[in-house]
């Protein structure tokens, strides 16, 4: 089934994924991760993959990207029942944080996976989300940083030199700035609705942040362009040793978070841009990690055509 120079896709999740819920009507629900694995059983993708459940990240691992304090300070809040607000728009319930474990876990257990040669690229299929989540600070439904937790991993442990971020939620991706802004061995290429949430990274905070902010409406065909005229040449430039994507799909046409006009194709599209620098420079290495996407038919369709272009099918 899998064309010779293909490979595994592994697709990593856990049960305590479902489990978080922030309050009834909260956009990033666990309904979201069902609306994904529907659509992968449809599209006849499902039974193609290497299903892995996500261990727990250990707090060693957490503690490479953030403060022992910070995370002591989430496990103290966790309630008993009901709801703990983080911030206006970030809630946990006495779930959250093992759900947070293992979302972080994903992405560490996804480099092994990759590194040991057991799969070829990843996606991680976990809430809650986490490019938002600063060093020491939870924000916008994010607790812990999974991708940077993964990404951290893959250069303390597997001795990976250079790792790029691609990050093409459409809100910018202001934790994984916040932990690697100024470190030489993160390249990081991001695109963002501005002005919106999280109000920064117009004004990079390094120079390895390529961040580019997009106007409302922007097309599918605009932000390709983009990416021809900016991502690619820093990327390639770069020429990175492993890829991870913070792969939100909130800038989809249908997605009501956000006023951006991206389908599929592109989603297709950009995984297919990603696949080829990873092949060039970085022997396919690509663990993607989802963050948004909040119109759950829209959701699933993306993330099935961006697992259907990892995985080669
Ligand atoms: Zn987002």
């Amino acid at each position: 089934m899998y064309p010779a120079d293909e490979g595994i896709t592994a697709y990593l999740t856990h049960s305590a994924c479902a489990m978080h819920e922030m309050g009834q009507g909260h956009p990033e629900c666990p309904g979201r991760l069902a609306a994904i694995q529907d659509r992968l059983i449809a599209a006849q993708l499902w039974d193609y993959l290497l299903h892995v459940d996500a261990p727990a990240a250990t707090h060693e691992q957490l503690m490479r990207v953030h403060d022992e304090a910070y995370i002591d300070r989430l496990t103290s809040m966790v309630p008993g029942h009901g709801y703990v607000h983080l911030d206006p728009d970030t809630a946990i319930n006495r779930f959250s944080l093992l759900a947070a474990y293992h979302a972080a876990g994903a992405g560490v257990h996804a480099v092994d996976l990759i590194m040991q040669g057991r799969a070829n690229n990843a996606f991680c299929s976990v809430r809650p989300p986490g490019h938002h989540a600063e060093r020491s600070r939870a924000m916008g439904f994010c607790l812990f940083n999974n991708l940077a937790v993964a990404a951290a991993h893959a250069m303390d442990v597997h001795g990976i030199e250079r790792v790029a971020i691609v990050d093409f939620d459409v809100h910018h991706g202001n934790g994984s700035e916040d932990i690697f802004c100024d470190d030489p061995r993160v390249q990081m290429v991001g695109f963002f609705q501005h002005p919106f949430f999280p109000y920064c990274g117009d004004t990079p905070r390094g120079p390895n942040m390529l961040n580019v902010p997009l106007p409302r409406a922007t097309t599918g065909l605009q932000f390709r362009d983009m990416v021809v005229e900016k991502w690619l040449p820093a990327l390639d430039a770069f020429a990175p040793q492993f890829i991870f994507i913070s792969a939100g799909f909130d800038a989809h046409l249908e997605d009501e978070m956000s006023s951006m006009g991206l389908v599929e194709a592109d989603y297709a599209w950009i995984t297919r841009q990603i696949k080829q620098v990873a092949k060039q420079h970085a022997q396919g290495r690509i663990v993607s990690t989802l963050e948004g996407g909040y119109d759950l038919s829209a959701l699933g369709r993306s993330v099935a055509v961006h697992i259907k272009e990892l995985s080669g099918l």
